[in-house]
C-alpha cells in the first residue's frame, strides 16, 4: 500500500467569471518529492498553484477540496484562509522593490501569528548572497537575487509545501542552474515537498523527478520519468502540436 499523500487536491475549479482556468484537477503530493507542473503560456498553473495556496485573486470562484496531512480544507464558493504549510513563491518572487533584502524576509515572516518561523540568518545559510546584499533594495537586485529572495521569503514561514511559479523565468542559464540545485537541496535538507510550475521542457528534469502536464486548465497527462523521449513528447504538447 502506497504512503498516504500529504497533499491531496481533489476537483479544483477556478473560474474568473466566464473563463475557466482550472478544471476539475485531481492531484497527490508525496512528501519529500519535487513535481513539476508543465503548461504552455495561459493553460492554468498558476490559477491551480494559487487555489492551491488559498490565494487565487478576488472574484476569482474556487472549488474543490485540499486536504494536507489528513486536515481537509474544503475551497466551495470562497477564499480560503491561506495555511501557512503551504507557501507560495510567485512569478519572478515578487518582491517589494523598494524594502531591503531584510526588511522582505522580516515582511514575509510576518507577526503575531502562531506557528514556526525561520530567522533571516537561516535564509542567508542557503543563499549566501542575500546575506551581501541584506541592506540593498531588493529593487537593486539581479533577477536571479530576486528569485533567490521570494523561495527565501516563501521559506520563512516554515511550510511543508512551497509552490513555485516559473522559478526559472527570465534568468541566464548558469542561474537557473544555481535555483535548480538550490531548491533540491532544500528539498533534501528541510524534507520540502515542492510542486514547480515550467513553461520550458528542457528544465523539467533538473527541477523535478515527475511531472502533471496541465493545458486550458485539465490535467492532461502525468509522466513518471522524465528521460528523453518523454521530454520530446511534453515539448511538443506545450508548444501546442502533441
Ligand atoms: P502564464 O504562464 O502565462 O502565467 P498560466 O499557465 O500560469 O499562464 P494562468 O495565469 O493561470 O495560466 O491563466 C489561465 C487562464 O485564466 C488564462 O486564459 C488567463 O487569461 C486567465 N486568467 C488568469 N488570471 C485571470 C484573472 N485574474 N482574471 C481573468 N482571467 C484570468
Amino acid at each position: 500500500v502506497d504512503a498516504p499523500a500529504l497533499l491531496h487536491a481533489e476537483q479544483l475549479n477556478v473560474r474568473y467569471g466566464r473563463q475557466i482556468a482550472v478544471r476539475a484537477v485531481d492531484l497527490q503530493l508525496a512528501r519529500g518529492e519535487s513535481v513539476a507542473l508543465a503548461g504552455a503560456n495561459g493553460a492554468g498553473k498558476t490559477s491551480l498553484l494559487t487555489a492551491l495556496a488559498g490565494v487565487v485573486p478576488p472574484g476569482a470562484a474556487l472549488s474543490g477540496r485540499v486536504t494536507l496531512d489528513g486536515r481537509a480544507h474544503d475551497l466551495a464558493g470562497r477564499r480560503r484562509a491561506p495555511d501557512p504549510a503551504i507557501a507560495l513563491v510567485p512569478e519572478r518572487g515578487k518582491v517589494f522593490g523598494l524594502l531591503t533584502v531584510e526588511e522582505n524576509l522580516r515582511v514575509a515572516r510576518g507577526a503575531g501569528l502562531a506557528g514556526a518561523r525561520l530567522t533571516s540568518d537561516d535564509v542567508y545559510g542557503w543563499f549566501p548572497r542575500l546575506r551581501e546584499r541584506r541592506r540593498t533594495l531588493a529593487g537593486n537586485l539581479s533577477g536571479g537575487e530576486q528569485q533567490m529572495l521570494g523561495i527565501g521569503m516563501g521559506l520563512m514561514r516554515a511550510p511543508r509545501v512551497l509552490l513555485l511559479d516559473e522559478p526559472t523565468l527570465g534568468l541566464a542559464v548558469p542561474v537557473i542552474e544555481e535555483v535548480c540545485e538550490r531548491l533540491a537541496a532544500l528539498r533534501d535538507a528541510l524534507g520540502l515537498t515542492l510542486l514547480v510550475a515550467e513553461s520550458d521542457s528542457q528544465w523539467l528534469p533538473r527541477l523535478a523527478q515527475r511531472a502533471l502536464i496541465i493545458d486550458r486548465g485539465a490535467l492532461v497527462h502525468r509522466v513518471g520519468r522524465l528521460d528523453a523521449a518523454q521530454l520530446d513528447a511534453i515539448h511538443d504538447i506545450l508548444l501546442g502540436i502533441g
